[in-house]
């Protein structure tokens, strides 16, 4: 079958395609930029034409497209076998790699639990919380407590404990109630408030919720250092601890999401080590393999894995697994994935380009009289658009402020995709100094043309 041609693929595209968290009315009215072919942190469209993937093609990539390494691992990998099952067999990708894993985390995370998304492998913790509660006698703990805005994937278990009215209300009847509590975001709610006393706010709040709840909560699930889709905010590391802490008094259950800070996005492997903290759970996804394959992992702590064992009669197991759990290609490919972080030592690259970052973010961004804040973890960016600066008025949702900034960088050979009226810059951990330098022109040069300042 010869390729289709560009036109026949614009035309299928619409015919065929339903795409996600996109209004299609509003996808159907514009031929769509159509991908074939990447080049590093360049994504090259049907014709021809380079983009700098701005993003980590939502917010997964880190080498880069095509690394040989990663390719080469994908190819061995494939003349070996492609997938296997882990119900009832083992795998050696799958078995290298938890080690590995395991070996990169704190030392009370000694188990791994695939899948293959970051929303399941949300699911798989919250699910393990609530059964370790009840194996473990505390029948009351069937509660379970996140932060305002939080975003945990699109699956109703992870939709329940990071909703967002925006996209999630029609939903409702179907979640299970959780308890929220506010992060210390110092922009949006703590007008006129200083960071110290916005943190000893969102403390004060956390400790009032265990004080009432904390008997009945199973546990609490937060973005560590940084909470992506809810447009970058950021925490300080001081919050991330005084929650461990907190938590821990009341017995509750700790679930840190790192399916986008973890895998060097905030500059250290994980986000937790920069908290120094220990979580019971941990959900891993986005940069697992590297932004290559769709694979998952949830780690547990050696506490609650022990509570599950028991004779095969006593139904202690827990019964839960994806026909794809473990896959061999993606396990392998993910393996490579911890190999070039430490060849190309990716983590110095973050931190440098961090620091590159954050000095334009300053000279270039932060003067614009649309730009209200700026909000910054490692190479995870959100710079907040705003009508009126002085009073922090936003752009009115229908005006798709975000939306036409990146089309205007498009224009100029970048990928972005926002958040609302949140611009996001997250680009591939790979990227080099003049790149990055590249990515902050267009972007900056594109809100200065769309905010007409
Ligand atoms: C993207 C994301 C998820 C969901 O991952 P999917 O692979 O899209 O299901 C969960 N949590 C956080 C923090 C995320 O950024």
């Amino acid at each position: 079958m010869s390729l289709p041609n560009p036109e026949e693929l614009v035309a299928w595209d619409h015919a065929y395609l339903w795409h996600p968290f996109t209004q299609m009315q509003e996808w159907l009215e514009q031929p769509p930029l159509i991908i074939e072919r990447g080049d590093g942190p360049y994504l090259i469209d049907v014709h021809g034409r380079r983009y700098l993937d701005g993003v980590s093609s939502l917010w997964c990539n880190v080498h880069g497209h095509r690394h040989p390494k990663l390719d080469a691992a994908l190819r061995d990998q494939l003349d070996r076998i492609a997938h296997t099952t882990l119900l009832g067999l083992a795998g050696s990708p799958s078995i290298v790699l938890a080690k590995r894993l395991v070996e990169l985390l704190p030392p009370n995370l000694t188990r791994v639990f695939y899948s293959d998304a970051g929303a399941t492998a949300v699911e798989i913790a919250l699910k393990l919380a609530f059964q370790y509660w009840q194996l473990r006698g505390e029948t009351r703990r069937t509660h379970f407590a996140s932060l305002t805005e939080a975003y945990h994937g699109d699956t109703l278990g992870a939709v329940s404990v990071g909703y967002s009215e925006a996209f999630h209300r029609h939903y409702k009847p179907l979640l299970f109630d959780c308890h929220k509590i506010n992060p210390p975001h110092v922009y949006r709610w703590e007008r006129q408030v200083d960071p110290e006393a916005a943190l000893g706010a969102a403390i004060g709040d956390a400790e009032e919720l265990f004080e009432l709840h904390g008997h009945e909560i199973a546990a609490l699930i937060i973005e560590p250092l940084m909470q992506g889709a809810a447009g970058m905010w950021v925490q300080p590391v001081e919050y991330v601890r005084a929650l461990r802490e907190i938590t821990r008094r009341h017995g509750v259950l700790l679930i840190c999401d790192e399916v986008a800070t973890g895998f060097g996005r905030t500059g250290t492997m994980f986000a937790i080590e920069q908290a120094k903290i220990e979580p019971d759970l941990m959900c891993v996804g986005k940069g697992i393999t590297g932004g290559y394959l769709p694979l998952a992992a949830t780690f547990a702590s050696n506490e609650i894995f022990e509570a599950f064992l028991g004779p095969y009669a006593e139904l202690k197991a827990f019964f839960h697994g994806h026909t794809y759990t473990g896959n061999a290609l993606a396990c392998a490919v993910a393996n490579s994935n911890l190999d070039v972080f430490v060849e190309e030592r990716v983590l110095a690259n973050v931190v440098q380009r961090s620091r590159q970052l954050t000095e334009r973010l300053a000279r270039d961004f932060a003067p614009l009289p649309h730009v209200g804040d700026i909000r910054q973890v490692g190479l995870m960016a959100g710079i907040e658009l705003v009508a009126d600066r002085r009073s922090r008025r936003t752009y009115p949702s229908a005006e798709r402020i975000g939306m036409k900034v990146i089309l205007e960088a498009r224009q100029h050979g970048v990928i972005l995709r926002p958040l609302g009226n949140v611009l996001i810059l997250m680009p591939p951990l790979c990227i080099r100094a003049d790149e990055l330098d590249r990515l902050c022109n267009v972007a900056a040069a594109a809100i200065k043309t769309v905010t007409g300042a």
